[in-house]
């Protein structure tokens, strides 16, 4: 009932409908009242006749006509449908208007001049101002059916003035005439309305179309303006709109808001070009929406930032946005070459993390920041610890961007000792930082820091320049190791600085070890092996740091130019139980078949010395023997050593 409702009163809107379904439209309003007109018309015309002509003629003719007009008034009658708003439908319905309009003039007219041969001149009288009346009225009725109107005019006048003509009375052919011309000059009239009707709605629908045409523009302008045009991807401004509506309607319905960063993609860029890379982008654009439904929101934010919006939970989001990390690191070709990226993503998590869009993109960017860190390739999802540990890296950071590493920094000593004799071989060099601001702060944490915010070169030089100075200072063939991060190894100016110094002090480098950890070698095997050589080039060792940590075997290492293992002091407690002795000997006894010396760390007992002895280990590393101690404390140990048979 609603849909009729909503129709009708669209009705009278011009233009809104086709112009035959309009016509229709105004012509419905206009029958109703034709037909009833006809049949109180025809009514009263039996009446007055009633006693002067026989009954058919007053009752069963009338009675057959009116009820065709009623029925044909309820018909009319009838609610709107969708059906009669169709241009076929309502085209034909006119049709047959036009047809019943012809067949009721010519019975109506027969019935009513039949009736003309009973009563007097007032019945007479009564017949013409019936046939004259009713066809005006109905003429008016039919003005959105011109055709129609014409069709009556010319059936019942024409008949009603050939009849006229037949009495011979000049009055009645006087009148005949008189309402035939009156019937012409209001047909020309109606003809005229209806002629407007048509230009009115033919051009209230062009405005419409144009109205329409122009609404279609304007929306696909509102669409680029938040589309992305390099991906086709919504947009910044698109996905803060479409986060913003969502914290407008969301109640405390949780949702996520994730940010993803594509990992190495400034080398393609550099590498390739910069169309290369918006290809990549592209590449990527179309990969992320594959990856989900369409109720996740998904958009370029910028640059190689992306942003998602997921309606569900945090173990929703890291689904999703675990796929979309994996869908990026897959290689991608583009022309000629193929080239790999990852992705890592940080998610904040409605209403836990905040509840407005700004801080919720902020929580985000935050667990970003530390995937990027810490779990490359990976989402990370924001919590209040990580926020501290967040921001106390950042403290970090700060202090480390402008921290006077010749003052701040400094080396701690720990030796590498020959078990036999119990004489260091060799000290290993250790990083201090004391940070005015914050303190001393770990070695590891220092170096992270130094890559993060890109002084990690200058750290390594400082240390290695102190490295060497204490290396002139020991006495031949004591050696100094030092350790190599994977940012130092990857960093080919680092290498050659690295190189520099060794070449500008005069030292002898067969007496310079380098430390790297399993990590670093496995996660670029040539890269390192032609690093490593170059370093050993200059007669310098290269140890395998914290063996047993990682993964690989020791054969799978023995590709690698390398002369050392120093086995992770995680081991050592081991050395105190008979299955770990029997896994430590295996590994000393691999070690030895690959001619690489091998070194036990983290010795912490005097029993642990012995097992380690007898496991044939000769040399060994750990508090035992010392902890890592200052320049002059170690030249004063190593001078106090070389007069007796014990260094510690
Ligand atoms: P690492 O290379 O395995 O260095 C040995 C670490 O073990 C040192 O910690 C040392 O103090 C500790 N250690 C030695 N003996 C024992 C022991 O018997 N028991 C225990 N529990 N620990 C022992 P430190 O000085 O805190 O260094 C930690 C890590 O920081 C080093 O591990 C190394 O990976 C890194 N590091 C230190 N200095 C540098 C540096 O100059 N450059 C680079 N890239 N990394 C460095
Ligand atoms: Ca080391
Ligand atoms: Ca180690």
């Amino acid at each position: 009932m609603s849909d009729v409702n909503s129709i009708q009163s669209k009705m009278h809107r011009a233009g809104h409908y086709p112009l035959r379904v309009a016509q229709y439209l105004r012509l419905r309003e206009r029958i109703p009242p034709l037909y009833g007109m006809l049949s109180v018309n025809a009514g009263i015309l039996a009446y007055t006749h009633r006693t002067l002509a026989p009954g058919f003629l007053t009752l069963t003719i009338p009675a057959i006509l009116i009820a065709s007009c009623l029925i044909r008034m309820l018909v009319w009658l009838r609610p709107i449908g969708q059906q009669d708003l169709e241009e076929d439908a309502a085209q034909a319905r006119m049709h047959k208007a036009i047809w019943l309009s012809l067949a009721f003039a010519m019975a109506f007219t027969i019935w009513s001049l039949s009736l003309d041969r009973y009563g007097g001149p007032y019945e007479h009288g009564h017949v013409a101002v019936f046939v004259s009346v009713t066809v005006l009225g109905c003429v008016f009725c039919l003005t959105f059916l011109p055709t129609a109107a014409l069709l009556i005019c010319l059936t019942s006048l024409g008949m009603f003035l050939a009849y006229c003509v037949t009495t011979g009375s000049a009055t009645l052919t006087a009148i005949a005439i008189n309402i035939a011309l009156v019937s012409a000059v209001i047909l020309k009239i109606l003809r005229d309305t209806y002629d407007s009707f048509v230009e009115l709605e033919v051009a209230q629908r062009e405005l419409r179309i144009e109205r329409r045409q122009a609404q279609a523009l304007g929306d696909e302008n509102a669409r680029l303006a938040q589309t992305d045009a390099l991906t086709g991807l919504p947009n910044r401004r698109y996905f803060f709109a479409a986060l913003e509506n969502l914290l407008e309607t969301a109640e405390d319905q949780v949702f996520c808001v994730g940010l993803i960063d594509l990992d190495r993609f400034k080398p393609v860029n550099d590498t390739y070009g910069h169309a290369q890379g918006d290809r990549l982008l592209q590449v990527i654009g179309t990969r992320l929406v594959a990856q989900c439904d369409p109720s996740v929101i998904i958009a370029r934010l910028g640059g190689d930032e992306f942003g998602f919006i997921v309606p569900g939970g945090p173990d929703e989001a890291e689904a999703i946005a675990q796929k979309f990390c994996s869908a990026i690191r897959m290689p991608a070709r583009l022309g000629e070459v193929t080239v790999a990226v990852g992705g890592s993503a940080g998610i904040a998590i409605y209403p836990e993390s905040a509840r407005n869009a700004h801080s919720l993109y902020d929580r985000a960017d935050f667990a970003l920041y530390h995937a990027k860190n810490h779990r490359r390739g990976q989402s990370v999802r924001f919590s209040d610890q990580l926020e501290t540990l967040i921001r106390s890296e950042q403290a970090l950071d700060a202090a480390m961007q402008c921290a006077d590493l010749a003052r701040e920094l400094s080396v701690a000593f720990q030796p590498i000792i020959a078990t036999e004799s119990n004489q260091p071989v060799s000290f290993e060099c250790l990083a201090r930082w004391t940070s005015p601001v914050l303190g001393v702060i770990a070695p590891e944490m220092m170096i992270a820091s130094a890559e993060r915010v890109g002084r990690a070169r200058d750290v390594t030089a400082t240390l290695f320049d102190r490295a060497l100075d204490a290396l002139a200072l020991l006495p031949h063939p004591i050696s100094v190791s030092f350790n190599l991060s994977g940012h130092d190894i990857s960093d080919a100016e680092t290498i050659s600085t690295l190189l520099e110094r060794i070449d500008k002090s005069g030292c002898d480098a067969r007496r310079l070890l380098f430390e790297i950890t399993e990590t670093t070698l496995i996660a670029e095997v040539d890269k390192a092996r032609s690093v490593l050589e170059r370093l050993r080039a200059t007669g310098a060792r290269i140890a395998l740091d914290d063996f047993g940590t990682g993964y690989s075997s020791l054969s799978s290492l023995h590709q690698l130019p390398l002369d050392m293992v120093k086995i992770d002091r995680s081991f050592a407690p081991r050395l105190d139980e008979t299955v770990g002795r029997r896994l430590i000997s295996a590994i000393r006894n691999l070690a030895r078949a690959l001619s690489l010396e091998c070194v036990i760390e983290g010795i912490e007992t005097e029993d642990q010395l012995l097992s380690a002895r007898i496991a044939g280990f000769s040399l060994a590393q750990g508090f035992h023997f010392a902890r890592p101690m200052t320049l002059e404390e170690m030249l004063g140990r190593v001078e106090a050593s070389s007069k007796s048979w014990h260094f510690a």
